[in-house]
């Protein structure tokens, strides 16, 4: 069967049709720029084999309907295409970033689940309305093809009040939902399903901290398979250092600035998601950026570098005493999957807990999942690639095949 996976942003939509007999991808391409002057469709048309081709076009793209049509369109290009045409699409698997409490896991959409996402909106205003373009879009363009909602909030569900709620007006959490959610849950499963593989032995008897580094970064805490705390609360904004996001301040910081610079709550929003983090302490939010940026002297970008791994740490040890007992540490996403330095500072000192990771592995580079500890450390320390849309078009066949078990991830 022929899986399309959806990302759909507020400008742009991601998009990947997999093989699902084989798992392989046919093709992966993204609309850009959607709504603007002028907007861009490419597609890469079995990446990674020999008949590897590509397609682009430079038009304007009006809406997501006319985005996603022109995405078709390239899928079912007479010469480079890899489906003859819309009806071979077998079922469409569309990220959510936001499922709210409702959601505990992956959901054919019907019209109660699309009201029950518009729903969430007010919890996540900027994602949730562009992931509904994309699902209205596609329910439009492909009546009667099972759609599926993977929620990046869903894996998180299984948090106990202790862990989700904030110590503030209990009626805020009744009336508001002002509660802990996590994102990037669909990226956590994924590698922990694959660590357990990696290990031998069960997901469900697997204590993990899965790290998540990219743009946006999470740690997650697994015992027995299952997410018992995460760095990213009720926003994508709490806990770790991000690429421009603060992750954890006093939350008295707000009114210091408000009272103090004049500066109001939109433009308090503002800095703290799209001026801070790495970019806020340097300038610069890509690691590699970083990276030259230290060799070349510059003691803030080593300052930023510091700050990111110390608060990873600090979460490791902080979730290791919430487990207890840990088998796996696995490190996934662009920093964490490229970036052997913030692995090792993130790791550092933490031997006398069981931790020691071993240089020479932790250097190879492979785009690969490998085991990076020493074969002494008590906690096995993994690299593994995450693979968002190969997990969520999996959802997406368990949910069209209930009968047929889902392939351990
Ligand atoms: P997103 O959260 O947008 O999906 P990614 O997972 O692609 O982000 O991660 C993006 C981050 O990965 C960027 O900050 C970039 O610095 C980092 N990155 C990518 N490749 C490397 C590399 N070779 N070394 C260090 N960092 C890298």
């Amino acid at each position: 069967m022929k899986i399309l996976v959806i990302n759909s942003g507020s400008s742009s939509i991601k998009f990947q049709l997999l093989d699902m007999s084989s798992e392989q991808v046919l093709a992966s391409g993204l609309v850009e720029r959607i709504g603007e002057p002028m907007g861009t469709v490419k597609c890469t048309m079995r990446p990674g084999t020999e008949k590897q081709s590509a397609l682009k076009r430079d038009l304007p793209v009006a809406d997501h309907q006319t985005g996603m049509l022109l995405a078709v369109e390239l899928l079912t290009d007479k010469a480079q295409g890899v489906v003859g045409s819309r009806a071979d699409i077998g079922a469409i698997g569309h990220r959510v970033v936001h499922g709210g409490e409702r959601f505990h896991q992956p959901t054919v959409i019907d019209s109660a689940v699309l009201a029950a996402i518009r729903d969430t909106v007010p919890l996540a205003p900027l994602h949730n309305p562009a992931n509904l373009d994309g699902i209205e879009v596609a329910l439009r363009l492909f009546p009667g093809v099972l759609q599926v909602a993977v929620f990046d909030t869903a894996f998180h569900q299984s948090i106990p009040p202790r862990a989700y709620l904030y110590a503030l007006p209990y009626d805020w959490y009744e009336h508001h939902r002002i509660r802990r959610y996590g994102f990037h849950g669909t990226s956590h499963k994924y590698v922990a399903g694959e660590c357990a593989r990696l290990m031998g032995k069960p997901l469900a008897r697997c204590n993990l901290i899965t790290v998540h580094l990219g743009n946006g970064c999470s740690m997650t805490a697994i015992e027995n398979g299952r997410s018992i705390d995460t760095t990213l609360g009720m926003t994508p904004l709490e806990g770790l250092v991000m690429g421009t996001r603060s992750g954890d301040i006093d939350p008295a910081i707000h009114v210091f600035l408000h009272r103090n610079l004049g500066l109001d709550i939109e433009e308090i929003d503002r800095l703290l998601n799209k001026e801070s983090g790495l970019k806020g302490i340097c300038g610069y939010n890509d690691m590699r950026d970083i990276h030259s940026a230290v060799a070349a002297g510059d003691r803030r970008a080593a300052l930023a570098l510091d700050v990111q791994t110390y608060r990873n740490r600090k979460y490791i040890g902080a979730f290791m005493a919430v487990l207890g007992r840990v088998d796996g540490l696995v490190f996934t996403a662009g920093i964490g999957e490229n970036d052997d330095q913030v692995r090792s500072r993130s790791v550092q000192g933490l031997e006398c807990f069981g931790i020691a990771i071993d240089p020479e592995r932790n250097q190879r580079r492979l785009n690969e999942p490998r085991l990076i500890s020493t074969d002494t450390s008590a906690v096995q320390v993994w690299v593994i690639p995450t693979n968002e849309e190969l997990a969520i078009a999996r959802e997406t066949v368990a949910l069209v095949n209930p009968q047929e078990p889902m392939k351990e991830t």
